[in-house]
């Protein structure tokens, strides 16, 4: 039986998307083997690889002129494959700090050039985004680079950063497919997949082509992304099995009506979530309403004395992974694509029950 779980990442998958999989596994669609065991160049996966590409395209509208990358290493890779491939030697970016995931993306890029903190959260004690006009971006910055939705903090964006001619980088790992945005924004996009994309093992590129074929002469082939474009992201080995999930996910998107329609049903989502948290006397969340994440929703008990029980109970009740992530404490809900409104509702079922008990 399958529980509602609220992970972070690796996350939830759609139970339609998992039993097609299954369905498929041992001998995908009549060929006498999986497609785990094919090679990554045969015109069957090479389709699937396509496929998947061209719905991801549909789903976000990606303009024709942004490559579309399937690659390896995890978004974190990324902190190090973006300065190495946009930043100059002895260049400059601008970053900005909004929360762990920021100053992970910072640490790294530090190690490549010059990193100008253009704007932080931390005089806000990580509990609001400041606005654009209490930022100092730099005028000869490579990009600028920020995290739209910080998955353990739980702060989103809510708007989109203005850069003029520099090229805006956004690290969408926790909220990408979660509504529309507007690509052309945007000179580069990436998302490690283990959330709204699929399983781990995979990250996805969008960059803008005319960014691409300016990496150091430092970097490694396997991380300049004009090679992984020239190669359709087949330089080497991809993750074929992961590329082909993800690919069921796009489909599964593309079904439930696409993003916009996705969107309604997250801000429903959110929406019960957080009214249930405000309405209560025992659990807060401390973020400033407007920058509230819609994917990731920390919470804390009145006294963490109560977080035990409380995990246990939800465990009982088959609402799993509700832990808050180890360096703050208290609970997180993460609500993806993949999680419904049903598990939003037995959370809040739950968390109304426990209050009684213990409020
Ligand atoms: N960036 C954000 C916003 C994340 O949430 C995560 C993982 O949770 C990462 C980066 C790191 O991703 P990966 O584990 O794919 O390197």
């Amino acid at each position: 039986k399958r529980l509602f779980n609220f992970c972070a990442g690796p996350a939830a998958l759609p139970e339609a998307v998992l039993q097609r999989a299954q369905a498929e596994l041992l001998d995908w669609q009549g060929k006498g083997l999986s497609i785990m065991e094919m090679s990554h160049r045969s015109d069957e996966f090479v389709a699937v690889a396509q496929q998947a590409e061209q719905d991801l395209r549909d789903l976000m509208s990606i303009p024709d002129n942004y490559k579309v990358l399937f690659l390896q290493g995890g978004a974190s890779q990324q902190f190090a494959q973006i300065p190495l491939n946009l930043m100059p030697d002895g260049g400059s970016a601008d970053y900005i700090d909004t929360g762990i995931w920021s100053r992970k993306a910072i640490e790294e890029a530090s190690r490549y050039g010059s990193v100008n903190v253009a704007g932080s959260a931390k005089n806000y004690d990580y509990f609001a985004i400041p606005g654009q006009n209490e930022w100092q971006l730099s005028a000869d910055a490579a990009y600028v680079h920020y995290c739209p939705n910080e998955t353990i903090g739980g702060l989103e964006f809510n708007w989109v950063p203005q850069t003029g001619e520099v090229p805006l980088v956004a690290d969408m790992s926790s909220s990408i497919l979660s509504r529309p945005v507007d690509v052309s924004q945007f000179g580069m996009i990436y998302a490690g997949a283990q959330k709204n994309i699929g399983p781990s093992g995979l990250v996805v590129v969008i960059a803008r082509e005319d960014l691409l074929g300016r990496a150091r002469a430092s970097c490694p082939t396997m991380l300049d992304y004009a090679v992984a474009a020239k190669n359709d992201s087949m330089y080497n080995t991809p993750p074929t099995f992961a590329w082909y999930l993800s690919g069921l996910i796009f489909q599964w998107l593309k079904e439930q009506g696409g993003l916009e329609v996705v969107k309604r049903v997250n801000d429903a989502k959110q929406k019960a979530l957080y009214s249930a948290i405000d309405a209560s006397e025992l659990y807060t969340n401390p973020i400033n309403v407007a920058d509230r994440s819609w994917m990731n929703i920390p919470f804390r008990l009145a006294d963490d004395r109560l977080d035990k029980p409380f995990l246990a109970g939800a465990e009982e009740r088959g609402l799993l992974n509700l832990k808050g992530h180890r360096s703050v404490g208290g609970m997180r809900a993460s609500i993806y694509n993949a999680v419904p409104q049903a598990a939003v509702d037995a959370l809040v079922a739950y968390m109304a029950e426990f209050e009684k008990q213990h409020g």
